[in-house]
């Protein structure tokens, strides 16, 4: 497992490499946020550590610039300001998860555990549904030719999705696959994510509608609407 860790603080940063190196992860280190972007865009990783305030450009703008390339690389941010508005900016931007620091190493190890696993299961690596298709290897989606921005975490939940195409996946099924959970958080988590997911791929008025809501169970991928 190639982990990158973008820290320009030497101290977090050798302590975080020793500490991944230590739990079996082979971890890299760079220190400027524009030289992760061209490291992230250019060679393939199973996750990024990646702190906030970095000389180049900050972490949240690493972030944008990555996911507007279409690279969904799983990204756990880091930052000194554990400020809820920090968390939300950098969710918003396309990260999957956030840690505020100070932080434990088995904290990080858990968080990276869940963000890496979750890629992990590549039996179909091209799936399709219609003219939507999803390259899991290369982490690209498309619709028609066209190809669509998604953050990993979007990414994690339509694979799901059209790896189950023609069946319903109830909520706790997409809590379970998605974000680990094996218990309903008692919150519209999965109806807003399939909202912004529906947004990007049955996005315009002339495309069949591929991902339908079967009230009161979940959703389903399908080119047929469900009966
Ligand atoms: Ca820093």
């Amino acid at each position: 497992m190639r982990i990158l860790i973008v820290e320009d603080e030497p101290r977090t940063a050798s302590s975080l490499h020793q500490g991944l190196q230590d739990a079996g992860y082979q971890p890299e280190m760079v220190q400027r946020g524009d030289d992760a972007v061209e490291i992230i865009s250019t060679q393939s990783w199973d996750a990024v550590i990646m702190d906030i305030m970095l000389p180049g450009c900050d972490g949240l703008t690493a972030v944008r610039r990555l996911r507007e390339r279409s690279n969904s690389t799983p990204i756990l941010l880091l930052s000194a300001l554990g400020e809820v508005d920090q968390r939300i900016e950098g969710l918003n931007a396309g990260a999957d998860d956030y840690l505020p620091k100070p932080f434990s190493l088995g904290e990080v190890l858990a968080r990276l555990n869940a963000l890496t696993r979750r890629g992990g299961d590549t039996k179909a690596i091209l799936l399709r549904v219609a003219d939507l298709a999803l390259d899991v290897p290369h982490r690209t989606a498309s619709r028609g030719g066209r190809l669509i921005e998604l953050s990993s975490r979007e990414f994690r939940l339509l694979e799901v999705l059209m790896r189950q195409a023609g069946n319903v996946c109830p909520r706790s099924l997409l809590l379970r696959e998605v974000w680990d959970y094996n218990f309903d958080p008692g919150t519209n988590l999965v109806d807003v994510y399939i909202r912004k997911l529906r947004e990007k791929i049955d996005n315009s008025d002339d495309c069949l509608p591929l991902l339908h809501t079967i009230r009161g169970v979940g959703y389903m991928m399908s080119e047929q609407p469900p009966a």
